[in-house]
């Protein structure tokens, strides 16, 4: 009881000088519950001794534990670029510094600077897109799966959207093309078969309720063998002939061709807008290389539809989305590739890849077996699924450690690597430049 009786106040062990600064206020429910739990434990027996010295270490560490920030920075070695659980694509410190500056002023986001009065959200990316894609009129949400929901609520309450079974997709599972269909009101009118669909299923499919002509890109799988799906062009041909709209959600849009032959199965949003499709969206974090996003473009009349349904109140994009996105849109105006890192990593070259390898693997040598080597990564994000690119990796091996626990350690500090053929892989594809050091202090440091 006389240990009970030692227990401090809150109100009295708060004021210590220890605490002087931090949160008063948080450091009080800190304490509040460590007390209680000390009270707890001395009268359950748990603990038969106490100190103050303890009680504050406790409470700092605690403090610590609850305001450290969830979100870090991580070493992405696994070779893929667009990388959706590690953040998909990097925003450069340039971009970030033009953008600051609207952020964090007041701005002209939804002003007509010309007219003096309200103006238009989605105006600022507007002209970009125009420029750049031959598009009539643009609009932005906040990333592509809103963007299929709010095209297919706008065309498609309660009317029917033709699919091929083909493409009747999962997408990171959260994503059914199915599912997401009978969310927005859409009836879903399924053709085809999984492995072939042709031009006369779409014909057939189409009576007085048919609003879209849909194609999905198929993003994380791929049929081979016997097979074949309608070109769009061909979707494209039968729904004017219909007067009905066509819609292709392309998953991860790039705007300029993509390197090692991935263009001839992969057609940019440029080749796309050729055959001036109705509508097209796409995700702005993927190959596009900016932020998270959902790009619609199109006819301007289906647009300004769609600009006069509700829901779009609900998938806004905030004014630092817009401003990076305008920014990166710029970037491919200029042909300033170099400001988007996404597509910086996917045209690297073999020889750079190999020299920084060379050089992380000659920093290490002394302290683990390193080895240069040619391997493959894929691109990510649901691009170009089955289709591998050409890299270079480092392998790591130390003592006797196997590759899982040598993985979980470097984890641990930061750096997210790769396992193949039972060896710790560093993918170069996926590291940056100015992360070089960084990585071989963190081996360093784990390895010590
Ligand atoms: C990735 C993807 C989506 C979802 O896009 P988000 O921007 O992640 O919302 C939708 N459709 C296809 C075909 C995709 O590849």
């Amino acid at each position: 009881m006389d240990l009970l009786k030692s227990i401090p106040k809150v109100d009295k062990f708060i004021k210590n000088k220890t605490f002087e600064n931090y949160s008063i206020k948080l450091i009080t429910k800190i304490a509040k519950e460590q007390i209680n739990q000390l009270r707890e434990d001395i009268l359950s027996n748990k603990t038969n001794n106490f100190n103050e010295e303890q009680l504050i270490e406790n409470t700092i560490n605690e403090y610590e534990k609850i305001t450290k920030p969830s979100l870090q920075n991580l070493i992405n070695a696994t070779g893929i670029i667009v990388h959706t659980n590690l953040g998909r694509s990097l925003i450069s410190q340039e971009s970030f510094d033009k953008v600051k500056k609207v952020a964090s002023s007041y701005n002209n986001l939804e002003y007509d600077l010309q007219a003096g009065k309200r103006g238009e959200r989605y105006s600022h990316i507007v002209k970009a897109l125009q420029n750049l894609t031959a598009c009539e009129d643009a609009i932005v949400v906040n990333n592509n799966a809103s963007a299929v929901f709010l095209i297919l609520n706008t065309f498609s309450k309660n009317k029917e959207t033709v699919v091929s079974r083909g493409e009747l997709v999962e997408i990171g599972g959260s994503f059914r093309v199915p599912e997401v269909m009978t969310q927005s009101g859409a009836i879903l009118k399924e053709i085809g078969t999984t492995n072939k669909t042709h031009k006369k299923d779409y014909e057939n499919a189409i009576n007085e309720n048919t609003s879209i002509l849909m194609k999905v890109h198929k993003s994380n799988y791929s049929i081979e063998g016997f097979t074949s799906e309608v070109e769009l062009k061909d979707i494209i041909e039968v729904a004017n002939k219909n007067n009905v709209i066509d819609y292709f959600d392309m998953g991860s849009g790039h705007m300029i061709d993509l390197p090692y032959n991935l263009d001839s199965k992969e057609p940019s949003i440029l080749k796309i807008m050729e055959n001036n499709p109705s509508l097209l969206s796409f995700s702005g974090d993927k190959l596009l290389g900016s932020v998270q996003a959902g790009v619609i473009i199109g006819k301007k009349e289906l647009i300004e539809k769609i600009k006069k349904n509700q829901l779009l109140r609900m998938l806004r994009v905030d004014k630092i989305t817009l401003c990076l996105l305008e920014e990166h849109l710029n970037s491919y105006l200029k042909d300033e590739l170099n400001n988007i890192p996404t597509l910086k990593m996917l045209h690297t070259s073999i020889d750079e890849l190999k020299k920084r390898a060379t050089y992380v693997k000659n920093s290490l040598e002394d302290i683990c077996k390193c080895e240069v080597i040619n391997t493959q990564t894929l691109i990510g994000g649901g691009t170009t699924p089955n289709k591998k690119i050409p890299s270079i990796a480092i392998t790591i091996e130390y003592k006797d450690y196997k590759p899982n626990k040598i993985e979980k350690l470097l984890r641990e500090n930061g750096v997210i690597s790769r396992i193949e053929n039972e060896k710790v892989l560093f993918d170069f594809r996926s590291i940056q430049e100015c992360e070089l050091d960084e990585i071989i202090a963190i081996v360093r440091k784990v390895f010590k």
